[in-house]
């Protein structure tokens, strides 16, 4: 079995622009792997040695749905079958109440945790990161799905925390 890397986050920070990235191949063939569910966005990738599964949970249901109501169903799914969780953020956007909301909630799941803070192509990557920092959850990895940049040492974090 690869180890299951799952998106977390609230709407249109880039979690599916990021799983595109990661997969390059879109909707990528996961039947060979027993034991996942089908109700949700899996992909396999490979960006340096190793390939991994990645899961998009926030593909599935409408935004009118809410926060609330798509964070319930993320967490659980992030509980139920992820070995580590990639929560992101907005550079753009800076940190906001959502997102400490969402924090508060992944930190009692006690799964590995990277915060990524995603668009960082367009501000300076250095003060997004120190705004991110009240969330707690450390340095924050900064990327741009659409660009690619920062993608590869994410994953190496990734890997070596497996
Ligand atoms: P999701 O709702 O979290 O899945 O977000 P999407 O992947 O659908 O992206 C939402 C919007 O943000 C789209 O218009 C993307 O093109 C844009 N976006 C995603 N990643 C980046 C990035 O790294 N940089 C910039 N500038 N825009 C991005
Ligand atoms: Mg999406």
């Amino acid at each position: 079995m690869l180890p299951v890397i799952t998106l977390i986050g609230r709407p249109n920070v880039g979690k599916s622009t990021l799983f595109n990235r990661l997969t390059r191949t879109r909707d990528a063939l996961v039947a060979d792997f027993p034991g996942l569910t089908r109700d949700r966005q899996y992909g396999v990738g490979r960006i340096g040695p190793s390939p991994y599964i990645i899961v998009d949970t926030g593909g599935i249901g409408t935004l009118a749905e809410g926060v609330e109501a798509l964070m319930e169903r993320q967490v659980q799914r992030a509980v139920e079958e992820a070995d580590h969780l990639l929560f992101l953020v907005d550079a753009k956007d800076g940190c906001t109440p959502e997102d400490m909301e969402i924090v508060e909630r992944l930190r009692r799941l006690g799964k590995p945790l990277s915060l990524v803070v995603n668009k960082s192509d367009t501000t300076d990557p250095s003060l997004a990161v120190a705004d991110f920092h009240q969330l707690g959850l450390g340095d924050p990895w900064a990327v741009s799905a659409t660009q690619g940049l920062g993608v590869r040492g994410l994953i190496d974090h990734v890997f070596a925390q497996l």
